[in-house]
């Protein structure tokens, strides 16, 4: 059976039929109770009975896995069908933007982040080993397009007055078509249309300073939303473009694991993140489930603890850590939880008992150890954060003991590829997808077995060796005829 086959219908006697027969039979061992039997003995009744009834609850169990499989099979034709619309809505959309720069400046980058991810895990996804929930799932995701994914910083301005150029375009086309619906059609893609382009680009006001460093990187690189309805089921498809890659902060680089820092550009599907991973640990990520995580923690700690630094200036690295733990650990809840890394990880735990002593919020809740050995709920550690931004004093306390706030760090590397075990790599593939079982490979036969088989013969013909009329090869016809072995060799050496 092919991944997408539909579970053909089971063709046994029907289940109701089967419960007629049984209630057929108990019905005559009633009214014949008492009675002498003339065919049939009461006892051979009873055994009927027993064996129809367990025949029919073999049926039942056949059919609730039939049923299963077919909610399956339907789940991975509609999570196929989001893959597909979502590569669709991807590459008309990238030709789209980069018919607005000019003819030798094209832009260099492509789709990014999580949804190449899960488009590698999909086929995995089929896989009983793989089934955590939105492991390959991309119903509901959103895209992500970086334009360029390198720069040199005089191009900067260059590259954003052509995709501003370029969003301001989209977004009168789409204030035109909601005006003249009759004028102008709005851009419809895999029946999905543009209803909106929203400019989200971060200016300097706009920053906090106790913002995060990651949303510091990205002031002034433009950004908009381009938000896509889906004509039948209204739901949204927000695609994300940036005009270029935000340089990376101190220990902050901007993809947070190994497994979204794929890329698919015109050249394929590439590695674009840390250089300590590659295509192809990414990918051994992906199928173990365990995302090397690519920010610098230790980098972050220690420019959040810098001695003589100001309390304002430390926050936005704590809060690094925050945003970093809230909205990138995530990728736990799709089965990514044995998180790994070259450097050090932040030491956090889910509590899932105890309601959170500071804040009192109930569990379950990310907490964060402490050097003093106390563990702090994310939700303190941000409350601790929002009160210090105006403190001009250099000191963060633990709220329990009073300490210097200072975070635990622990060490969680990338489980190494042992050349000689590889074979457990090809197992991994072997085991988990033993329930997929592949038919025969399927493929239109394009010419007859007729034609293969004369230029087989033709190509596979030994060459015919003339041998001489007596059919005895002479050594002369093998060897040199002037050579001799032995000494006589020596006339070869030039000595
Ligand atoms: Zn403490």
């Amino acid at each position: 059976m092919s991944l997408f086959t539909e579970p053909k219908a089971f063709t046994y006697y029907n289940i109701n039929d089967l419960k007629d027969i049984v209630g057929f039979l108990e019905k005559t061992i009633e009214k014949n109770e008492g009675k002498k039997y003339q065919s049939l003995k009461k006892y051979d009744i009873e055994r009927i009975i027993k064996v129809v009834k367990r025949e029919s609850q073999k049926l039942i169990d056949k059919e609730a896995e039939l049923i299963d499989a077919k909610l399956k099979y339907e789940k991975g034709k509609k999570i196929a069908k989001a893959h597909s619309e979502r590569m669709e809505l991807f590459s008309v959309l990238w030709e789209n933007l980069v018919k607005h720069f000019p003819e030798d400046y094209k832009p260099t980058g492509g789709l990014t982040g999580s949804w190449i991810r899960q488009f590698i895990e999909f086929p995995l996804a089929q896989s009983k080993d793989f089934e955590d929930p939105g492991y390959g799932n991309a119903i509901g995701h959103d895209l992500d397009i970086v334009m360029y994914t390198n720069l040199y910083p005089s191009d900067k301005e260059y590259v954003s007055t052509y995709f501003n150029k370029a969003m301001k375009k989209f977004q009168d086309h789409v204030s035109f078509s909601i005006l003249n619906p009759e004028l102008c059609k709005p851009i419809t893609i895999t029946n999905k249309s543009l209803i909106q382009v929203i400019d989200v680009t971060i200016l300097a006001k706009d920053i906090k300073e106790s913002d995060p460093i990651g949303k510091k990187a990205l002031i002034d690189i433009p950004h908009s939303i381009f938000k896509f309805k889906d004509n039948n089921d209204n739901s949204i498809i927000e695609i994300d473009v940036i005009a270029f890659k935000p340089e990376s902060a101190e220990g902050w680089t901007n993809i947070d694991f190994n497994v979204n820092g794929l890329m698919m550009s015109d050249r394929g599907i590439e590695y674009c993140g840390d250089i300590r991973s590659g295509f192809l640990a990414t990918i051994n990520s992906i199928i173990n489930k365990e995302p090397i995580c690519l920010i610098n923690f230790e980098s972050i700690v220690e420019n959040a603890t810098k001695p003589g630094m100001l309390r304002t200036e430390k926050v936005p690295y704590f809060m690094q850590i925050a945003w970093m733990l809230r909205n990138r650990y995530k990728i736990c809840s799709v089965g990514y939880k044995n998180i790994v890394s070259f450097d050090k990880l932040i030491n956090h735990s889910i509590n899932t008992e105890d309601d959170c002593p500071i804040t009192g919020c109930k569990a379950p809740y990310y907490e964060i150890k402490l050097n003093c050995s106390h563990k702090i709920s994310l939700m303190a550690y941000i409350g601790i954060m929002e009160e210090s931004k105006f403190d001009s004093s250099q000191a963060i306390k633990c709220p329990l003991c009073r300490a210097d706030f200072s975070l635990e760090l622990i060490e969680k590397k990338p489980t190494p590829i042992n050349i000689f075990e590889l074979k457990t790599l090809s197992e991994i593939f072997h085991n988990k997808f033993n329930d997929c079982k592949l038919e025969e490979k399927e493929e239109e036969k394009l010419t007859s077995e007729d034609a293969e088989s004369f230029v087989l013969e033709i190509i596979n013909k030994k060459p015919s060796i003339t041998l001489p009329a007596n059919n005895i090869l002479d050594v002369s016809d093998i060897l040199p005829t002037n050579t001799t072995f032995g000494r006589g060799r020596s006339r070869w050496d030039n000595s």
